[in-house]
């Protein structure tokens, strides 16, 4: 239904002018069609009563119709006032234009259909009032007012129809159905005042979604009121949005299910309903009545006829009265729903100043606030009521607010907020609004998203105190040929030129292809220990190197994991501290946590045989991880993989566009000179790092492991028996990788391991698809070396970077496609 809506709602929005102009034609139609006489026409109350007791029915029907009417005034003016609290000023005015043209149409409705007398119209227009519902027009104008530009209007217009349109559909419906059995009641007057009452449900329905939105997209476009909400437009939007969260299944079911049941029995009533009957019941009620003409009677219609009257005149001038002196200003100018949040917040943040502070590690201070909670004036429940809420697991019936005073009081952690109200997503969103609360701002995060977001995946796992995700513009790359298989390279980055760079070294290669191997595979920990003195501390490295000694290590660091074996370890002294550098193969995970555990392990067994050991720290920065270090680059860590290549001249010529000569030349005096020259570990290469942290992004491996998975050594040497060919080679000792575990596990991460045929476990060889990740990780460098070095060996880099990094408009350039390259 919503779909239609949508379309229909756009529709209205877009062609203002063509809805406006066919409503007016029905209208005047309406007006100016044919009177036909009433095959049934509607009778005042005392009509074809005159045997009956006039003025007894007179008196009876003056005061309930009085009551109706006072009724009618004081909803009309409930109704007013609500609005004025909706934080626009324009909202009143659409308001009123809608209930004028409404009730112009229901008049004219009335006078042609139900044929009545003028005098009764008075009591329609009453019903009408009574009837009509300001408050979806001004949510409609809400949406409407969201808008900055002539474009948003249409698109929010066609929104609001769309959340409103099946809702109000559906009450118009049930209502119509309703009211009509009154229709069927055969008591004269009552049938009357139903058919007011359907006819002006109706004109209702029919303006608000015709005349309306058309009426509300023409005058926003005329007048160019725009951003009117300017900085309430994220709290009006959450509470448009709440709005329709609101909207429950079970009570729609429930209301289709009655206007069947009300349409049956309207269709079996109506059907067997003869005008002889209807014309009997007439009868019947004329025979009931006696006529009779006292003074006493002549003198109670005059007083109860004047008492209408006055009663009307007096709720009116009250109210024009109160409305005019009595309101408080602020109620006008500012007091909208938005601003009373917004004061109640800050009401809040006074009270409580340190709520909003990101606890990591700090466990809830169950003290509770009692008396400062009750300054709170806009949760629906006392501070206790929620507690108890929290105490059954039901916090999640609990409002935002409620739940954002729950963690004020530190009664819910912030951190624990998801798993407190077991709902990941809200409670991401409730994190949101407490964070802009503290930061005085509540539209810091609009451009930080967080729906449509698998956060199980993430909790407890990925993230804590989570906002939401940042989108990172992610390209690919190749395809690369590899140990001749074709793979197409997922770069998760914001340089610009990177990918296609990356692209551009792949089509140098896509003929020769690239060879790898791994050379070692094996993640390590070294936690650091200390002994009473330097005696006992080369003991223990004794004790180690000793026979049968490291088979126990194993043994217990083994028992650990299914897939972590330890392979070895090193020993490292530095006075009375030694440092065992654990080294283990970890499958397909990257290992961190693996090893840990299984190194917690160990150290259980050796102090068994040195109850002295002191374990200062399972990691001892000699593992080393995410800290450059030579042990890495020597020794080596993860996988340690290398590629080799052979380019020939023709391709170093017309694809990388410059000689085997100057890559050589200038693969010396940088890569190697430079690098010497500058003090590198590791960094003998031109932009290994670039290559690896955007397949690592992509890839959801530990980015901050890009540092020692980016050492690289380049080289290159001229080739062929006339050395115009170009032989390039990268070593990469310590990828850092995984394809199970951390971020792999991630939806968008998973897809990108899966473009690349490694995603996950390797069931039948555990530890292929790592491997085979850290090779292409390691083919994708070459690839990007080779068309790095060309560029600048040719002399192109500057003009390149100023071409695409500096390109702020938003017009994308076809000279570079994704298998393109810039330079071609
Ligand atoms: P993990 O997700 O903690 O462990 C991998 C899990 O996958 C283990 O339970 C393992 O089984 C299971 N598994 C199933 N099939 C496997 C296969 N074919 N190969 C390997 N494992 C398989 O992953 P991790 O790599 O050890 O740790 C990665 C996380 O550690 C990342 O989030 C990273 O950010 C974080 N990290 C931790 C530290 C640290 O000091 N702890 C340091 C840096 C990073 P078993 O239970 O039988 O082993």
């Amino acid at each position: 239904m919503s779909r239609l809506f949508l379309i229909y709602g756009e529709l209205c929005a877009t062609h203002p002018w063509e809805v406006i102009v066919a409503v007016l034609t029905f209208t005047v139609c309406f007006l100016t069609m044919d009177k036909q006489p009433a095959s049934k026409p509607f009778l005042s109350p005392t009509a074809g009563c005159s045997n009956c007791n006039e003025d007894h029915f007179i008196a009876a029907d003056v005061i309930v119709m009085t009551i109706i009417r006072c009724l009618a005034i004081l909803y009309s003016y409930h109704q007013f006032r609500n609005l004025q609290k909706l934080g626009s000023k324009y909202i009143l005015g659409f308001a009123g234009m809608f209930v004028v043209f409404s009730s112009f149409v229901f008049i004219s409705a009335v006078l042609n259909i139900l044929h009545i007398e003028l005098v009764d119209l008075k009591d329609a227009l009453f019903f009408f009032l009574l009837l009509i519902d300001l408050s979806k027009a001004a949510k409609l104008a809400q949406y409407a007012l969201l808008s900055s530009n002539q474009i948003q209007v249409h698109q929010n217009i066609a929104r609001g129809v769309a959340t409103l349109g099946p809702t109000i559909t559906l009450d118009t419906i049930v209502e119509t159905l309703v009211i009509g059995v009154g229709t069927l009641s055969g008591v004269q007057r009552l049938e009357m005042l139903s058919y007011f009452a359907c006819l002006s449900v109706l004109v209702n329905y029919v303006i608000l979604l015709t005349f309306y939105p058309a009426c509300l997209s023409l005058m926003l476009n005329l007048s160019k009121i725009t951003d009117c909400y300017k900085e309430e437009q994220g709290d009006v939007n959450n509470m448009l949005v709440e709005e329709k969260d609101k909207s429950n299944p079970a009570v729609q079911r429930v209301k289709m299910i009655m206007s069947i049941g009300l349409a049956l029995v309207h269709i079996h009533s109506r059907w067997t309903m003869s005008v002889e009957e209807l014309n009997e019941t007439g009868n019947k009620t004329t025979v009931r009545c006696t006529e009779t003409s006292s003074v006493y009677g002549y003198l109670l219609k005059q007083f109860v006829l004047s008492a209408d009257h006055i009663v009307i005149l007096i709720l009116l001038i009250t109210l024009i009265v109160k409305f005019v002196y009595f309101e408080s200003k602020d109620d006008f100018d500012g007091a909208s729903i938005v601003q009373e949040r917004r004061r109640s917040v800050q009401r809040q943040k006074r009270t409580y100043s340190t709520s909003v502070e990101i606890q990591t590690d700090e466990q809830p201070d169950n003290t509770p606030e009692q008396t400062t909670y009750e300054e709170r004036t806009d949760s629906n429940r006392n501070l206790q009521e929620c507690l108890q809420f929290l105490r059954t697991d039901r916090a999640n019936e609990l409002s935002d607010d409620e739940i954002i005073t729950l963690v004020d009081t530190k009664h819910v952690p912030a951190y624990n907020l998801e798993k407190s109200i077991d709902n990941p997503q809200r409670g991401v969103k409730i994190r949101r609004k407490i964070l802009q609360n503290a930061l005085n701002n509540r539209h810091i995060l609009n451009d930080l998203p967080y729906e449509n977001y698998d956060y199980t995946k993430v909790m407890g796992a990925c993230c804590e105190n989570v906002l939401g995700y940042i989108p990172v513009p992610i390209g690919v790359a190749g395809p690369l040929r590899l140990d001749d298989e074709l793979y197409y390279i997922p770069m998760a980055t914001t340089e610009g030129c990177l990918v296609a760079s990356t692209n551009r070294g792949c089509r140098a290669i896509e003929r020769s292809g690239i060879t790898s191997r791994i050379i070692a595979d094996r993640m390590t920990r070294a936690p650091v220990l200390r002994f009473g003195s330097i005696v006992r501390a080369t003991e223990a490295i004794a004790w180690i190197k000793k026979s049968g000694n490291f088979d126990k290590l194993k043994v217990s660091f083994d028992s650990t994991s299914r897939f972590a074996k330890l392979q070895n370890v090193s020993t490292h002294i530095a006075g009375r501290y030694v440092f065992i550098r654990f080294i283990a193969e970890t499958g397909d995970a990257m290992g961190m946590n693996m090893i840990s555990k299984g190194t917690e392990n160990a150290l259980k067994t050796m102090k068994e045989s040195f109850p002295d050991m002191e374990v200062l720290s399972l990691s001892g920065n000699v593992c080393t991880d995410k800290k450059p270090a030579a042990i890495n680059w020597i020794e080596g860590r993860g996988k340690s993989v290398a590629c080799e290549c052979v380019l020939s001249s023709k391709v170093v010529s017309t694809v990388l566009k410059t000689t085997t000569a100057a890559l050589v030349d200038l693969n010396i005096s940088k890569n190697f000179i430079g690098s010497a020259v500058a003090g590198s570990i590791g960094g003998f290469n031109a932009q290994a790092a670039n290559i690896v942290t955007a397949i690592f992004i992509a890839t959801g491996q530990d980015a901050a492991q890009n540092i020692s998975s980016s050492n690289c050594l380049t080289i290159m040497e001229p080739w062929g028996e006339t050395g115009e060919d170009l032989y390039i080679s990268c070593t990469m000792p310590s990828i850092e990788i995984g394809t199970i575990g951390g971020g792999t596990v991630l939806p968008a991460q998973a897809a990108c391991l899966k473009m690349l045929g490694v995603q996950g476990p390797n069931a039948r060889n555990p530890g292929e698809n790592a491997k085979k990740l850290a090779t292409i990780v390691c083919g994708a460098v070459l690839a990007g070396e080779l068309s790095l070095m060309a560029a600048l060996a040719a002399g192109h880099l500057v003009r390149s970077h100023l071409r695409y990094n500096r390109s702020y408009s938003s017009s994308f350039d076809s000279s570079i496609t994704c298998c393109g390259s810039r330079n071609d």
